[in-house]
């Protein structure tokens, strides 16, 4: 047997290296539900890293809509959903959610990331383009590069470059796909004049909308919010932020839906998510469309750490969204921020590159942090800096 595997060895070297780099990822075990209190190591800690926002994650009527669930329909979802596995709470989430967003059609995706993939590769390939914003999530860049179709980037929020880069393509079918809040910077894509843009130069609109649903729009998203319309939009929530679950929905025209369903790989070979998630996601519909005091609080949160940190060293992104990322110089000092944070007891991730351009801590609020808690935080960043 041969000892020196150069394979492995090159992995470990590459480890190293990252270590070197203060670009090693790491994880810590969470010993609790989600929520603005975690454990970790039996030790509890303030959280403002989640996705969390509405504080949904580990609600009662959530847990008990699941449980139930799994009463009568067990775990297991058995199949895809085009063999056997769509059972009627996966139909029932899709027809409220096409109703709540307006839309003829939905279809149920696992994840937003699966969501993505099928999306953009069944609606683009060979000798179509994709346009796409420098920050968009790296799941929708994975989709147009998978998609095989021009993937053209052009830089954030550039409308001017956008339009050049639309006149100038030869494409036979254009599709603009584009983060509607960012996830890194939180702030928001100019979703209607991306929508004129798409209308002048007959492209398709994707809006990944994962950090804006539930939140924006009275919680139906970020077209909402815009209030915008159109055939040519097509809308994806994702589930596991502010709705607290799992999966994703994309909402569109009824043709658009079907052709989904008989080509987006992502959704076709699969094994449909267990009922009890789509049966909790709908409950969560529920607290979304019934509680605005959830967005007002988490309105008022921005405002509270913001205003808190105004004057102080540290370098707050234009977003009022309950993404608040800090700017930092480099990954180290990012890093050693976080840990010292985390020593007194509050959890900021440290975001690096490749995820962003400029490391940051990704500060994230949520409507059950206690005013309270948003103080505390901003006293001991105070007490850092
Ligand atoms: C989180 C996220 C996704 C992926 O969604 P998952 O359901 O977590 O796979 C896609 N797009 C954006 C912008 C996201 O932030």
């Amino acid at each position: 047997m041969q000892t020196d595997f150069s394979l492995l060895a090159e992995l470990e070297h590459g480890l190293a290296e990252l270590d070197d780099r203060q670009l090693r990822r790491r994880r810590r075990v969470v010993d609790s539900p989600q929520g603005p209190h975690v454990e970790v190591d039996g030790r509890p800690y303030l959280n403002f890293c989640g996705n969390d926002y509405l504080g949904l994650a580990a609600d009662p009527r959530l847990k008990a809509a699941a449980v139930a669930a799994i009463d009568r329909y067990g775990v297991g979802s058995g199949a895809s959903h085009l063999v056997c596995g769509h059972q009627s709470p996966h139909q029932a989430l899709e027809d409220r959610f096409a109703a709540f967003v307006g839309r003829p059609a939905a279809l149920l995706f696992s994840t937003g990331y699966m969501a993505n993939l099928g999306v953009v590769t069944a609606l683009v390939g060979r000798g179509d383009a994709v346009f796409a914003d420098k920050l968009n999530h790296a799941s929708l860049n994975d989709a147009c590069q998978l998609s095989r179709a021009d993937f053209e980037r052009f830089g954030h929020n550039d409308l001017a470059a956008l339009e050049r880069r639309l006149a100038a393509s030869t494409a036979r079918r254009k599709l603009i796909a584009i983060d509607a809040v960012y996830s890194m910077d939180g702030d928001l894509a100019p979703v209607a004049e991306l929508l004129a843009l798409a209308e002048r130069y007959d492209a398709w609109l994707y809006l990944d909308d994962a950090h804006g649903f539930g939140v924006l729009g009275e919680g139906r998203g970020s077209a909402a919010h815009a209030g915008i319309a159109s055939p040519r939009l097509i809308y994806l929530a994702t589930l596991g932020k502010a709705a607290g679950s799992a999966g994703a929905l994309v909402a569109a025209e009824a043709a658009v839906i079907d052709w989904l369903l008989n080509k987006a790989g992502t959704a076709i070979y699969t094994t449909a998510a267990p009922a009890a998630i789509a049966a909790a996601t709908l409950a969560a519909l529920d607290a979304i469309e019934h509680e605005p005091w959830r967005r007002e609080r988490l309105a008022q949160h921005v405002e509270r750490l913001r205003a808190g940190l105004a004057g102080s060293r540290y370098r707050l992104a234009p977003s009022q969204t309950p993404i608040q990322p800090i700017l930092l110089d480099d990954a180290g000092q990012a890093l050693a921020l976080s840990q010292a944070l985390f020593e007194r007891g509050l959890w900021v991730a440290a975001i690096r590159p490749p995820t962003v351009a400029t490391a940051r801590l990704r500060v994230t609020l949520s409507a059950l942090h206690a005013d309270a808690e948003i103080d505390r935080l901003v006293a001991t960043l105070l007490e850092l800096q």
